[in-house]
């Protein structure tokens, strides 16, 4: 497989490229015509049931419009030609497609997709570009600040968190915010793969998928990672000015490394032991692993995402967490050791901030280290808390405000 990045070819580079592509796809003589005065086709088609015009456009950000439509049309006519074909590296127009469509023009148009994929069958894998979507511009995704973050960050805390009478986001306050961005891969690509034994068919394997590798190391990330950052996060910007804030460990790979390394993780990530009977009503298992053939590489683009270290007060505590932002609450997590017990420290998915002292403690069916208080609802750790007795048996746990304002007999928990 020959790796061609359409954003370093000329517009005379595309159409020998082109030339190669319809020479192996055809398997028929393909003729360039000359650069000057090609007469509205860049290269002819010796097909035995006649020429085909090619129009070669190499205009990955532009539309083709319905003039090239019409140019090619006319030269169609002039030369005595049934058959056009029109390739780009973008895409066409709706109006050119509609003008083929309803003048049922035996014009061909294939646009990117459609071109790698046939390019794909001859052995090219074409991508637009080695890094970015757009050359100078790099695909990010910016750091939050202001309300819109503190917003994310509490409705995240809130979601494992209790807290009353004060909210979560009443008792949160951001006091630093430090954010890098840091490159990935985003690879997006195709896989379909189907595995036959003598019985026949006994697994297909057919999906898009995308896959996130780090540039530092071409590790992969997890699918969660994956889910955090559909393709749409991405949006092309500007450089950053200050590149101080972009991480800038270790080299960037080459792209065959990263190809390869992709295709490593992606074979692996859909390889399948399949059960099956056999003719003698026998089971087999079988590895379906697909090749590289069954692999396609859309497209590979150089991503930033922002991991950021955040300083914050909850209830008057200083707290510490590290993410990789997403602009939704639901970002990927890497340090959440705030989200700690601090009486068991076990790793808390239900639990309380105290609104005595500012503990976050966790809650759970067989043993709490967070209460509500039975009159007034307060959360409260068990170190702030105290109990009374109920029918001689029943423990009610209270707030210390509420046990003097009731002038309870009150004893405090014993902690384990
Ligand atoms: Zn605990
Ligand atoms: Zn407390
Ligand atoms: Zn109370």
């Amino acid at each position: 497989m020959k790796t061609v990045y359409l954003n370093t070819l000329s517009g005379g580079n595309f159409e020998v490229l082109c030339q190669d592509i319809f020479l192996q796809y055809y398997k028929v003589p393909v003729e360039n015509m000359p650069l000057v005065n090609d007469k509205g086709r860049d290269l002819i088609i010796h097909s035995p049931d006649g020429d085909i015009f090619v129009e070669c456009k190499h205009h990955p950000h532009n539309p083709i419009g319905r003039p090239v439509v019409q140019k090619l049309h006319s030269a169609m006519i002039t030369e005595n030609v049934s058959k056009g074909i029109i390739v780009t590296t973008g895409y066409f127009s709706k109006d050119a497609v509609n003008h083929v469509n309803i003048n049922n023009l035996p014009i061909d148009l294939i646009d990117r997709d459609r071109l790698k994929e046939i390019a794909y069958g001859v052995g090219y894998s074409l991508l637009l570009s080695e890094s970015d979507d757009k050359s100078g511009s790099m695909q990010y995704i910016p750091p939050e600040s202001g309300e819109i973050f503190k917003d994310h960050l509490s409705s995240f805390i809130s979601r494992t968190l209790l807290s009353y009478p004060n909210s979560i986001s009443s008792e949160l306050a951001i006091e630093e915010k430090k954010s890098v961005l840091v490159p990935f891969y985003k690879v997006e690509y195709d896989v379909n793969a189907t595995f036959s034994t003598s019985v026949g068919l006994i697994h297909t394997e057919k999906c898009s998928d995308t896959l996130y590798l780090r540039q530092q190391d071409l590790s992969l990330c997890d699918s969660s990672f994956s889910q955090c950052f559909p393709a749409s996060s991405f949006k092309s910007y500007d450089p950053v000015a200050d590149m101080t804030c972009v991480d800038q460990s270790g080299p960037a790979p080459t792209m065959n490394e990263l190809t390869k390394t992709a295709y490593e993780y992606i074979i692996n990530k859909h390889t399948r032991s399949v059960s099956y009977d056999g003719r003698n009503n026998q089971s087999y298992t079988k590895t379906c692993a697909p090749s590289k053939k069954d692999i396609l590489i859309k497209d590979v683009t150089h991503v930033y995402i922002p991991y950021s270290d955040i300083e914050f007060l909850l209830h008057d505590r200083k707290r510490k967490m590290s993410l990789a932002e997403n602009h939704t609450s639901s970002f990927f997590v890497l340090n959440e050791n705030f989200l700690n017990c601090e009486i068991c420290n076990s790793k808390i998915s239900s639990g309380m901030l105290c609104n005595d002292c500012g503990a976050v403690v966790h809650v759970s069916k067989k043993k709490s280290h967070g209460l509500k208080c039975s009159f007034c609802d307060k959360t409260v750790c068990i170190s702030c808390s105290q109990y009374f007795k109920k029918y001689l048996f029943f423990k009610k746990p209270v707030c210390s405000a509420c046990a003097i304002e009731n002038k309870l007999k009150t004893k405090r928990y014993k902690i384990s």
